[in-house]
């Protein structure tokens, strides 16, 4: 990583606003490729492989499944894939199949599939991980886009920090502790300078 002077300053006051009011998209890693692909309210959108989730509200949706076999072992490394729901699921000849990528050795394959229980069983979707996300002082320092970089950098590189003219629990009035002790400062400024380039280098440009 390059040097660069860390974006201390004298005094930031609140913006104000909650956390979805910091741009309009998510940044996850693509269930598929791994790469930084698009989230928002329709979805998942990769624009290196071209994988898209279509989020459906029926209450059973058949993207989202399971393996079939909890103990469903890897077929390129042998190791355990796990058995979460995930919305990669294909209808293949009448039987359905669920796309996964090894948590191990990270090839991908077809894997025999159940409907999962995420969408009928709690109403929300998990989604894919985060692909702005570190590790600062033992803890995971994350931004969903680059409008949420801006924001923390600017209010966590402040000395000084003001409440804004917005009242209650604003994304900032809400950040953990530990992100912002003074103490911290240097290291999650850094950490937030190494998001920044990983965000450079993926191509994420909002
Ligand atoms: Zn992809
Ligand atoms: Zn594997």
């Amino acid at each position: 990583m390059t040097e660069r002077d860390l974006p201390i300053h004298h005094r930031a006051e609140d913006p104000g606003g909650r956390l979805w009011s910091f741009g309009k998209v998510i940044w996850v890693h693509c269930p598929e490729c791994d790469k930084a692909a698009k989230k928002d309210n329709h979805g998942v959108n990769c624009n290196h492989c071209g994988h898209t989730t279509i989020q459906s509200r029926k209450p059973s949706n058949n993207r989202w499944a399971t393996p079939a076999s909890s103990k469903q072992k890897c077929t390129h490394c042998g190791e355990a894939i796990g058995n979460e729901d995930r919305p990669t699921a294909r209808t293949k000849d009448g039987e359905l199949f669920l796309q996964v990528r090894c948590p191990h050795c990270g090839e991908t394959d077809d894997y025999p599939a159940r409907p999962g229980w995420t969408t009928q069983r709690f109403g929300y979707e998990p989604g894919p991980p985060l692909f702005l996300a570190t590790q600062v002082a033992g803890e995971t320092l994350w931004v969903q886009n680059l409008a949420h970089l801006d924001a923390l950098e600017d209010w966590l590189g402040a000395k000084v920090r003001e409440r804004g003219p917005q009242p209650g629990l604003t994304m900032m009035a809400k950040l953990p502790r530990w992100m912002k002790a003074s103490t911290n400062r240097a290291k999650v400024l850094r950490g937030l300078a190494q998001l920044r380039e990983r965000a450079e280098k993926a191509g994420i440009d909002e």
